[in-house]
């Protein structure tokens, strides 16, 4: 099959994210979101996840073709008939977007997706890797989540679009308010940046991020740390240890999904850093791709907490990996050590 250049798939992924950002915006306004259903693992799962899924599926396969993708999600709850109102509710979001949308075009649109039954399987050499909600908590809180799609090459992140529907592109405005925009990050492996554009208007003017400095800032200032809301999702106490060791002035920045990326990009903040309480932890790849890639392509430095690069090729987990640091790249080496200083990793 012959190559797809970066530029080809990166459109395509734009209008993906953005189609399925709006359905997500659309649905948090207006889905009783007091009533999940529950995932086997007990995780929470809405109609706009499922949204969200086939929306960026169909948009993938009608820009480019037959697709590889490996997402979150897959149909098996919705066609549970104890969630045929979910379902009904997920063919009424989609109908105006869609026309002649069926319940089997929708199940089988998101089933393009769905994940291999063993975590451990071969990765394809190249494929599409999806998390249609990410911070599904957040979303359920109407606060910040993401909608996060990257294409893996050869294990690393070649594209990555980061649709944050709910994030202000005010630096200065709070993080807890729903913004009436949204931003939309997108970024290549390629020496181009990264890019910032309302995600209510994805064919607007991009901004390009300004890459982050190689120096220390001068006058030193606090660093601003981005972590989980979730508390069994990232060790808050691990975390508390490792920044005591960094002997930096610090505050943290609780938030959910990988809007922290987005934030680390920008330059609002100065590191997100994931530290798992148990070896076994796997970080689902596509809960770090599509945010790694965009802020490695502002000139982040993101690996695992051991300093290693972060690889996308070893399962749907990040399985030769152990937590995860993405900085501007004067503070990595700096959380690297108060890492290994702290002896906070789980043998
Ligand atoms: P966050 O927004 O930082 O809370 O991260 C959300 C992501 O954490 C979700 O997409 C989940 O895939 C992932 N997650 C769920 N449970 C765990 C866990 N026990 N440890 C690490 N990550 C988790
Ligand atoms: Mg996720």
């Amino acid at each position: 099959m012959p190559t797809i250049p970066n530029t080809q798939l990166l459109d395509a992924a734009r209008r993906a994210v953005a189609a399925a950002s709006t359905v997500c915006r659309g649905l948090q306004a207006s889905l009783d979101l007091s009533a999940p259903m529950v995932k086997g693992d007990r995780s929470p799962v809405t109609v706009a996840d499922f949204c969200s899924q086939a929306v960026i599926a169909r948009t993938l396969v009608a820009a480019l073709g037959p697709i590889r993708l490996i997402a979150e999600e897959s149909s098996a709850i919705l066609r549970d008939p104890a969630h045929g109102a979910h379902l009904e509710a997920a063919l009424a979001a989609l109908r105006p977007i869609w026309p002649g949308i069926t319940e089997v075009s929708l199940l089988d649109t998101i089933d393009l997706g769905a994940p291999p039954a063993d975590a451990h399987s071969a990765m394809p050499s190249s494929f599409w890797t999806l998390d249609p909600i990410d911070g599904t908590k957040g979303f359920l809180r109407r606060r910040q989540y993401s909608v996060c799609l990257a294409f893996i090459d050869r294990a690393i992140p070649t594209v990555g679009a980061l649709g944050c529907p709910n994030l202000p592109s005010d630096r200065a405005a709070p993080l807890t308010s729903i913004d009436a925009r949204g931003c939309l990050y997108l970024a290549t492996s390629d020496p181009a940046g990264a890019q910032e554009l309302p995600a209510d208007s994805p064919g607007g003017t991009a901004v390009l991020l300004p890459s982050h400095q190689r120096t220390a800032p001068s006058p030193p200032h606090t660093v601003t740390i981005c972590s989980s809301v979730e508390p069994s999702h990232s060790s808050l106490d691990r975390l508390t240890r490792v920044l005591d060791a960094l002997a930096l002035p610090y505050r943290l920045v609780r938030l959910d999904s990988q809007c922290k990326y987005a934030l680390v990009a920008r330059g609002q903040a100065d590191a997100l850093v994931r530290l798992p309480r148990r070896r076994d932890t796997g970080y689902h790849i596509w809960d770090h791709a599509p945010g790694a890639c965009v802020a490695a392509a502002a000139g982040c430095t993101v690996s695992d907490a051991l300093g290693r690069p972060l690889d996308f090729a070893a399962g749907t987990s990040l399985f030769n990996n152990l937590g995860v640091v993405c900085a501007a790249p004067w503070l990595h080496p700096l959380l690297i050590d108060a890492v290994a200083r702290a002896g906070v990793l789980p043998a």
